[in-house]
C-alpha cells in the first residue's frame, strides 16, 4: 500500500516511520521496515496501527542510515506479523505495492530450488526470486532485471541488499513511486506525499521504470533496458 526508502546522512528508522505516518490516510493493516547495520539487514514488522512499529522499536531498536518501509493492505495473506513486509533473506529485503499474479508459478520454481517460505504473500517470491539471482553471482542490478522479467501484475517495488549501504533499487509497473532528491541523500516513495518532511525536488518514475539510487543521485533504465533521464520537479506540499 504505502512504501517508502532512505538512503540518508542520519539514522533511517525514525526517517521511515515518519513518512510511513504520511501514508496513513491511505490505509493499512500492519506496517515494517528494514534497515543495513554495518552491512547487515535488520527488520522489525507489527500489525496494527504505525504505533505498534515505533513501539517495537523503542524495545527493539534499528540501527542504519539505509532503509526501506511498508504500510500493507493485504491482498495475499492475512494481516499477521509474518505476512507485513519487508520480505526479507540475509541476503535482501523487498518491499511492494501491488499484486504478482503469477506468484503460484514462481512459489513452485522456488520450491523446487529448495526455498521454503515464510509468509503467505505474493511479494515473498519477489524476495527469494532475488536472493537466488544472487546466490548465483549477480549484482544487484542485474538480479532486479531477472526478477523484473519474470513477474507479471502490477508492481512498485523497492529492493535494499546486503553489504550495499548506498543502494536502494526501485521499480514501477502498475503503481506508482518518486524518487526524492536530497542533498548527499535519496528517498524514495509510492507518492510525493510520503516524502514531504524529506525534500521537494521529486522524480515521478514512468511505467516500467527501474531506478538505481545511491547518495549520489538516481540512475534510471525504461522498460526497454535504455537509460533515460526523468525530470525532477519541485512540488510544494501543502501539509
Ligand atoms: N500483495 C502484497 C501483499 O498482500 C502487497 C499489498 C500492498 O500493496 O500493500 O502483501
Amino acid at each position: 500500500c504505502g512504501i517508502v526508502g532512505v538512503l540518508g546522512r542520519h539514522e533511517a528508522a525514525p526517517l521511515l516511520v515518519s513518512a510511513l505516518g504520511r501514508l496513513e490516510y491511505r490505509g493499512y493493516d500492519s506496517a515494517g521496515i528494514a534497515t543495513l547495520d554495518e552491512g547487515r539487514l535488520g527488520r522489525r514488522r507489527a500489525v496494527g496501527k504505525l504505533v505498534n512499529l515505533s513501539d517495537l522499536l523503542v524495545h527493539e531498536p534499528l540501527r542504519g542510515k539505509s532503509g526501506i518501509g511498508h504500510t500493507r493492505w493485504a491482498t495475499h495473506g492475512a494481516a499477521t506479523e509474518g505476512n507485513a513486509h519487508p520480505h526479507a533473506t540475509p541476503r535482501v529485503a523487498v518491499v511492494h505495492n501491488g499484486i504478482i499474479e503469477n506468484f503460484r508459478a514462481l512459489r513452485d520454481w522456488l520450491g523446487e530450488r529448495g526455498y521454503s517460505f515464510a509468509s503467505e504473500t505474493d511479494t515473498e517470491t519477489v524476495a527469494l526470486l532475488c536472493d537466488h539471482y544472487l546466490g548465483e553471482g549477480l549484482s544487484p542490478r542485474e538480479a532486479a532485471q531477472q526478477v523484473l522479467a519474470r513477474l507479471e501484475g502490477a508492481y512498485a517495488l523497492c529492493f535494499l541488499f546486503e553489504g550495499e549501504e548506498d543502494l536502494i533499487i526501485a521499480a514501477r509497473k502498475g503503481s506508482p513511486l518518486a524518487v526524492g532528491h536530497g542533498t548527499g541523500e535519496m528517498f524514495v516513495g509510492s507518492d510525493a506525499i510520503a516524502l514531504g518532511d524529506l525534500t521537494d525536488r521529486i522524480t515521478y518514475l514512468e511505467e516500467g521504470d527501474l531506478a538505481v539510487l545511491t547518495r549520489a543521485g538516481a540512475e534510471i533504465w525504461d522498460e526497454g533496458g535504455a537509460p533515460v533521464q526523468r525530470a525532477v520537479r519541485t512540488i510544494r506540499l501543502d501539509a
